[in-house]
């Protein structure tokens, strides 16, 4: 495979940042064929015509371009052949919006299930807990009742298999597909396979974590089919999540809901209120933090954050886990080092620092590390001046700078954020710096200074930045 280097200016000074892009391939192409007939229905047209044939397929790609968030350009890119190798459910995609049913309903509340068999991956104890645990999922918000049963049909038989299993939706081997499931209907309906030639884990975020891929699998099996909200479990893509912390999002409280209605349980114990995802066109929205990192911009908001690349117009909405399943939600500060090539994320008294997906050597650590007071509980942003070498950390109405090169916090700190960014109103709650200006958020606002001169240029909102592209 070809690769290049894609360098992009990133400052006046001549920075130069590169970063390997590779190529499109032939494979790749072959790869968009076969995921655009699985998943959005790309058919075999009539007739020798090629124009045809090439016209539907980016027809189809411009569909799951829209599907996923990407840019619609109707042509193969980098982002879109990312996207498409990454772990996902067998079920095909298409319809648009947030959660969709496949328009059947069981027409009974108690269910049966049947575990046919196990994976060697995991001990049986720990596949029953998963299983069950992930209809249990289901069972709070609606009436829906499942019990198990040793013999015979159930409603949603469970079973492991690889390649060929039984019916025509063959497994692909390790990677991709995971899983698939049965929209309700006697016989193979509700039916929920797994690909044995994954690895399946109970709580470790190395291979699948069962729990996750069951969850999202069984909602198919009750009805709904796959949301378009990338913080919903029926999302196609996998994502792994904390199986003790999972709480159902509320996009798929609502599609189970316009299914089977509400939980009818006078007593039922109380649960965590049903997560949304952050809105880009939420004008009011005050970010976490915000960071660059290899020539894209990351913004952060509770357990997500959008990846947006200057020239792109489209930002692209993400679980912080699926990038860094080691990483902190909800977090405080970010900034990029570029010359460690890593991101540090700052949440609560420690700091998390990343390289690629992993987690640097020695992280998590104190905040004290960079000589912050050892009290301080957290700190509301942090922005490096590459140009200078130092490290602002705000704090409530003050700041404190460290320096990077000698590894200290530099004297006479902390200072007022005002007194040296004049015309800045209220705390700072996120900021980064780029090509020379200092951003600095407060709530939805933004504040543009330059970093040599520390004037204030001008007063922007959220979206300067972070654009709003729903449709
Ligand atoms: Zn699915
Ligand atoms: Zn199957």
């Amino acid at each position: 495979m070809k690769t290049f280097t894609a360098c992009i200016l990133l400052t006046l000074a001549a920075a130069v940042h590169c970063m390997p892009v590779a190529d499109i391939t032939e494979v790749d192409e072959a790869l968009a064929e076969s995921y655009l007939r699985r998943f959005f229905n790309l058919t075999e047209e009539s007739g020798p015509s090629v124009r045809r044939r090439i016209s539907s397929f980016s027809l189809k790609l411009g569909e799951m371009q829209r599907f996923f968030g990407l840019q619609v350009t109707g042509t193969l890119d980098e982002d879109t052949v990312g996207l498409m190798k990454k772990p996902r459910c067998g079920v095909p995609d298409g319809k648009f919006g947030q959660y969709s049913t496949f328009g059947s309903k069981w027409q009974k509340n108690n269910l049966t299930f049947r575990i046919v068999n196990y994976t060697p991956d995991m001990p049986e104890s720990q596949v029953e807990d998963s299983i069950e645990k992930a209809l249990q999922v289901w069972a709070k918000v609606t009436p829906l009742r499942f019990t198990r049963i040793y013999t015979g049909t159930a409603d949603i038989m469970i079973s492991f298999g690889a390649r060929s299993h039984g019916d025509f939706y063959p497994f692909d081997g390790p990677g991709n597909t995971l899983a698939h499931a049965f929209a309700p209907s006697p016989g193979i309906g509700g039916d929920a396979h797994f690909d044995e030639d994954e690895t399946f884990t109970f709580r470790a975020n190395s291979g699948y974590v069962l729990f996750m891929v069951a969850a999202h699998e069984f909602g198919h099996s009750l009805g709904l089919s796959h949301s378009q909200d990338p913080g919903a479990l029926m999302y196609p893509v996998y994502s792994y999540r904390n199986p003790d912390t999972f709480v159902l999002p509320r996009d798929d409280v609502n599609g189970i809901q316009s299914l089977y209605g509400q939980n009818p349980d006078k007593n039922p114990e109380p649960q965590p209120e049903p997560p949304t995802t952050p809105d880009a066109c939420d004008l009011n929205m005050v970010l976490d933090a915000v960071a660059s990192l290899r020539g894209e911009m990351l913004f952060f908001k509770d357990s997500f954050f959008w990846r947006s690349h200057q020239q792109s117009y489209s930002p692209q909405q993400s679980l912080i886990t699926n990038f860094w399943p080691d990483a902190p939600t909800n977090i405080d500060a970010a900034f990029e080092n570029r010359e460690s090539d890593s991101v540090l994320l700052f949440k609560g008294r420690k700091v998390w620092a990343f390289r690629g997906y992993d987690i640097a050597e020695g992280y998590p650590k104190s905040i004290s590390a960079f000589g912050l007071p050892k009290k301080m509980k957290k700190i509301n942003a942090a922005i490096f001046d590459e140009q200078n070498d130092k490290i602002l950390f705000f704090v409530d109405d003050y700041y404190y700078s460290y320096d990077a090169l000698k590894k200290t916090m530099d004297k006479g700190f902390p200072k007022r954020v005002d007194e040296t960014f004049s015309g800045m109103t209220g705390k700072v709650t996120a900021g980064f710096v780029l090509r020379g200006y200092a951003y600095l958020y407060s709530g939805p606002n933004m504040f543009e200074f330059s970093m040599a001169s520390k004037r204030l240029y001008r007063v922007l909102k959220n979206d300067y930045f972070l654009r709003c592209t729903n449709y």
